[in-house]
């Protein structure tokens, strides 16, 4: 099978692993705050923050922006479930915005439509949580002026999107947001095994998110209650969480992350050879403004409602391990309370499917797919 995604995993990769074994420290070494410092040199952003995973950086986020009981987080339904659960883990209500079919991602409109409704009923949202989907960026700097405007706080999921950039800025910079969140989860753009990251631009917001990510607890005296403390003292300050990443993961991140810039453009090069290789069928590919640099997570096309599941069947029963992403979360059971109110989002959920896309995909494996494409619509 052809997956529609996988991880890159080279020699290096492994001889960094391997060293960092035979070291001294499996966690809380320096490999965690040296990758730490390289994402955040390489995306622009004052401070990253290393995590277990995305799904765990972003209800870190929640947290730092102080979400709680009674908030509303607004976020798209196309996405994976996480971008909607850290509002729950924080006793939030979650609600939904739909979304701009020629992307997959939230709506600006629907967004603007949205705010100038809640502020009349008087529920506006604390937070909203964008996704860039497949890795093409969301409208940040309209979102940025609604955020002023409606003074809700802003998380990017930005879990596709490591290595695209957004108006000459590379996503992570955080320039239209509060904080940025990345996954390593293998099929994303690099991996740690299970991973992920926040980057900010605010030294308060990282200094809670550091708290937040290792129990609520900071060692720095400078940051204490107590005035001249002893050497063995630590304080916990809050209720945190053990969320770290290990040294394991993190030599592997450093090592993987010399290779994003070549991978995000093989990614691009292969969606080109896609997109010219099926230029006669009835194929669409999503839209990706010039101000724009897709990191290509995944290779959507949007096919005819009615001819998606027999494709999706042809596809993987020719060995073409294709997927779709995503199942609008209000269709999930535990969600399901909640309607079906995002027309955009439905119909874009019934003629999505994903096909294989990663750096290592080889030329015939491509050409493959492309075949058994014009084979099923011949
Ligand atoms: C993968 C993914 C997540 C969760 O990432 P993990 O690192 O697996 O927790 C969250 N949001 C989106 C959009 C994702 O694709």
């Amino acid at each position: 099978m052809i997956p529609y995604g996988c991880q890159t995993i080279d020699e290096e990769d492994i001889a960094a692993v391997r060293e960092v074994l035979l070291s001294d420290f499996l966690t809380q070494g320096p490999l965690v705050r040296e990758f730490e410092k390289k994402v955040a040199q390489h995306v622009g952003a004052n401070a990253a923050v290393m995590t277990n995973s995305a799904t765990s950086s972003l209800h870190i986020a929640c947290l730092a922006l102080g979400v709680s009981e009674g908030d509303i987080v607004w976020t798209t339904p196309i996405s994976f479930v996480a971008s909607a659960n850290c509002a729950l883990y924080c006793r939030a209500t979650v609600d939904f915005v739909d979304i701009d079919e020629r992307t997959g991602n939230i709506s600006v409109n629907a967004l603007e439509e949205k705010l100038l409704q809640a502020k009349q009923n008087n529920c506006l949202p604390k937070v909203v949580i964008p996704v860039h989907f497949a890795g093409a960026p969301c409208e940040m700097d309209k979102i940025a002026d609604l955020a002023k405007e409606f003074d809700f706080k802003v998380i990017e999921d930005a879990s596709h999107a490591l290595g695209a950039s957004y108006k000459g800025k590379l996503v992570g910079s955080s320039v239209y947001s509060d904080i940025t969140v990345f996954s390593f989860h293998p099929v994303k753009m690099i991996t740690t095994g299970e991973g992920g990251c926040l980057c900010t631009n605010d030294k308060h917001l990282e200094i809670t998110i550091r708290k937040l990510v290792s129990h609520g607890i900071t060692k720095d005296p400078a940051d204490m209650h107590r005035a001249d403390p002893e050497p063995w003292w630590y304080e916990q300050q809050m209720l945190g969480f053990n969320y770290r990443m290990t040294e394991i993961q993190a030599a592997l991140g450093i090592s993987q992350l010399k290779k994003l810039n070549g991978w995000v453009a093989k990614r691009n090069q292969l969606i080109q050879e896609y997109q010219s290789k099926t230029e006669g069928l009835p194929v669409d590919w999503l839209n990706v403004p010039d101000d724009s640099l897709c990191s290509y997570h995944l290779a959507v096309i949007k096919v005819d409602g009615e001819s998606r599941k027999a494709l999706f069947d042809f596809l993987r029963s020719h060995n073409i391990g294709c997927q779709v992403h995503y199942i609008p979360i209000y269709q999930q059971p535990f969600y399901h309370h909640m309607g079906n109110h995002w027309p955009h989002a439905e119909k874009f959920y019934r003629q999505v499917i994903s096909l294989p896309l990663y750096p290592r995909l080889t030329g015939d494996q491509q050409d493959y797919v492309v075949q058994i494409l014009w084979e099923f619509f011949q």
